[in-house]
């Protein structure tokens, strides 16, 4: 999700006072978004054949939308705020939300994937980053990287930390691997709804911000960039894209805090 205000400012705040509620979700509920968070995985999983030279995104699209009806699933980004696919495909140098089109993948392309689904009432989100064929070492250290990041910020995501703490985690990894952390886009609190409290900024001090508590959904979604962090919406009102044309890689889980170890919900 984007921001209300613009990067630099928003470093500057991080999480700190943001005391907005957070709903805490029961375990029923918590099971709800993993059934949804099954079918996002089971299209990330399904895609992964169909990643190579020469197919359009508007094929993953299609592919994926059929693979979220058959299984009694709405894809929840079709329609949102307009928004014109039911997955968002996103290649090399745009961050995220990448319009499905007549576009045709290369070979060396990197392309991020998002996917949405709600059932039952209840959602899930998740994202990766695919490889087209052979891509350069840079892309792939930049893939790594951004998934290690994610993993770091799962890791974070326990009863008793602070919100702080998981975009701290996040941003480390990425800032160690030599590359650049997004700010003007932000992980976000899910459930009934794809968007709740809280923005998760993936970069800020740690030890600030909410402390997390079990029943807490997040989508944890760390976009890295090879070059500058700085990004620009097309005038489509949805392509983000890298402001020096360079590559950037998204990776997202859907996670829930708990008692004990952070469960992901979006797995197959
Ligand atoms: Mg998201």
């Amino acid at each position: 999700m984007q921001v209300a205000h613009r990067g630099r400012e928003f470093r500057a705040t991080g999480v700190a006072g943001n005391d907005r509620m957070i709903i805490r979700k029961s375990r029923e509920e918590i099971g709800k978004m993993r059934e949804a968070g099954r079918i996002v995985a089971g299209v990330l999983d399904m895609l992964v054949e169909h990643i190579r030279p020469g197919v359009a995104t508007e094929t993953l699209n299609r592919l994926a939308d059929e693979y979220i009806r058959e299984r009694n699933g709405v894809p929840s980004f079709l329609g949102y705020r307009g928004f014109p696919a039911s997955i968002c495909t996103s290649i090399n140098d745009v961050v995220v939300h990448g319009i499905p089109g007549k576009t045709r993948m290369k070979e060396g392309d990197i392309i991020g994937i998002d996917v949405g689904v709600i059932l039952d009432g209840y959602q899930a989100d998740a994202a990766r980053t695919y490889a087209v064929g052979e891509i350069s070492e840079v892309a792939a250290r930049l893939m790594e990287v951004t998934r290690r990041s994610l993993q770091a910020g799962i890791a974070a995501c326990r009863a008793g930390n602070r919100l702080g703490d998981v975009s701290h985690s996040i941003q480390r990894v990425v800032e160690e691997g030599g590359f650049s952390v997004v700010v003007q886009f932000v992980g976000h609190g899910i459930g009934r709804d794809m968007h709740e409290e809280p923005q998760i900024p993936n970069f800020g001090p740690p030890g600030r911000g909410p402390v997390l508590q079990p029943g807490m959904t997040f989508a944890l979604e760390p976009m890295v960039n090879e070059g500058t962090y700085e990004v620009r919406v097309e005038d489509d009102g949805w392509t983000v894209r890298t402001v020096d044309r360079k590559l950037s890689a998204h990776f997202e889980h859907t996670v829930a805090v708990t008692e004990g170890e952070p469960m992901i919900l979006t797995l197959a």
